[in-house]
């Protein structure tokens, strides 16, 4: 793909998105506009489309004639500060190349559903956190960037709304997971405003239930941070094995189990939320039934932490939709191959070896578990998972 560009005039110092909640906010106090103005603002543009013009804010948000003026030139970034640079249509889906002030490109895929039953479409966006990741897990292809930079919330926000600009008509976007380029975790402030904007009732409004950050566990610490300031996002760990050794193979930077497994049912008994574990299969490397008992046991014990009620009673002391919520679920993510995952000879096991180890974990061991096949939803397009790279 080609060099990052010059940076954009967007990117002068001072200029930025009106996105950045933050720093919108205290624009607005120093200014003397109030959060209700600030509110309008808002309002306005995700009802109207984003036109973001001294004219539109006068008339539509009422605000006064020089303070609207005022705040076009200091937020002259506009809504989005980035551009969509290029659209790779794919079954399924989209992938969008999102080009920052910065010059730098990351990528954004939109996952189309129709639900039959329903009647209702949906858009589930996977958005990037990072340009690049310094995790360098072995079959990623985002891993071999190395990290080139971090991304401001508000450059985040901005994913999702060039989305909801280029969702086919009909749909709306309703999930955001955190599962593009980067380790959401390496970069959590930002991440936490993100979430803010996400699901502030002015801007996306979306359920924080429909919210799912994807990690690979590294900082057990930032997991618990999480759960004390994100109580109701969605966490999802990236474990790929259940065994530290073969598990380091794939992810270098994964930190000891015990470290691990404590935070995770730290997030689960303070959320009240069961973990979604994403398991990659690869074929020969982790897919073995012993991989499976493996990961069927790291589930129970999970489970088992998880329902511990603050009086310490157990799954018992649950109501069953508690219970339900505690034991959480295994998605199992077919290896699509990328050019990283073949220097180690990694290749997607048949769907007879993947229906193998589903049946072994569901059946023999009662794991809630699905093979996301959607997975691969933008491998034509290089854009499903682990595929992201610029
Ligand atoms: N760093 C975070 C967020 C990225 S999520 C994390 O790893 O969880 C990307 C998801 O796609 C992760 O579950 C990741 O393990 C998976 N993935 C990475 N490379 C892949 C590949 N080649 N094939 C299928 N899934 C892959």
């Amino acid at each position: 793909m080609a060099a990052p560009t010059h940076p954009t005039a967007a990117h002068v110092a001072g200029g930025g998105g009106i996105l950045d909640l933050t720093q919108a906010e205290r624009w607005c106090t120093d200014n003397g506009l109030s959060e209700r103005h600030l509110l309008s603002v808002y309002r306005h543009l995700f009802r109207r489309d984003g036109e973001f013009t001294p004219d539109a804010l006068h008339s539509a948000a009422e605000l006064p004639r020089g303070k609207a003026d005022e705040l076009c030139s200091r937020f002259s970034g506009g809504v989005a500060t980035s551009r969509v640079v290029q659209r790779v249509p794919s079954e399924g889906g989209l992938k969008l190349v999102v080009e920052l002030a910065s010059g730098h490109r990351v990528e954004t895929v939109l996952i189309l559903h129709d639900h039959e039953s329903s009647g209702k479409s949906r858009c589930t966006v996977c958005v990037s956190s990072q340009v690049g990741c310094a995790r360098a897990c072995s079959f990623c292809a985002t891993g071999t960037m190395g990290l080139l930079s971090n991304l401001g919330g508000a450059e985040i926000l901005e994913q999702v709304w060039h989305a909801r600009n280029e969702v086919p008509a009909g749909y709306a976007v309703r999930n955001v997971v955190f599962m593009g380029m980067g380790e959401p975790l390496d970069n959590f402030d930002e991440l936490l405003a993100a979430l803010r904007g996400l699901t502030h009732q002015a801007l996306f409004d979306l359920s924080a239930k429909h919210l799912t950050v994807s990690t690979v566990g590294a900082s057990p610490d930032k997991i618990r941070r999480l759960a004390d300031e994100a109580p109701r996002v969605r966490l999802a760990l990236s474990l790929h094995s259940a065994t530290l050794p073969l598990r380091k193979e794939l992810i270098p930077s994964a930190t000891s189990m015990p470290q691990l497994t404590a935070a995770l049912d730290y997030h689960a008994r303070a959320t009240r939320c069961g973990l979604m574990v994403e398991y990659l299969l690869i074929d020969a490397v982790n897919d073995r039934a012993s991989d499976a008992d493996a990961l069927a046991a790291f589930c129970a014990e999970r489970a088992a932490a998880a329902a511990v009620s603050a009086t310490g009673e157990g799954l018992a002391a649950l109501s069953r939709k508690e219970a339900r919520a505690a034991t959480g679920y295994v998605n199992l993510i077919p290896f699509n191959p990328t050019e990283a995952g073949a220097l180690h000879g990694y290749a997607t096991p048949s769907d007879e070896a993947v229906g193998r180890f589903h049946a072994r974990l569901r059946d023999e061991h009662g794991v809630n578990a699905l093979v996301r096949w959607t997975s691969a939803v933008g491998r034509d397009a290089n854009g499903a998972c682990g595929q992201l790279v610029v």
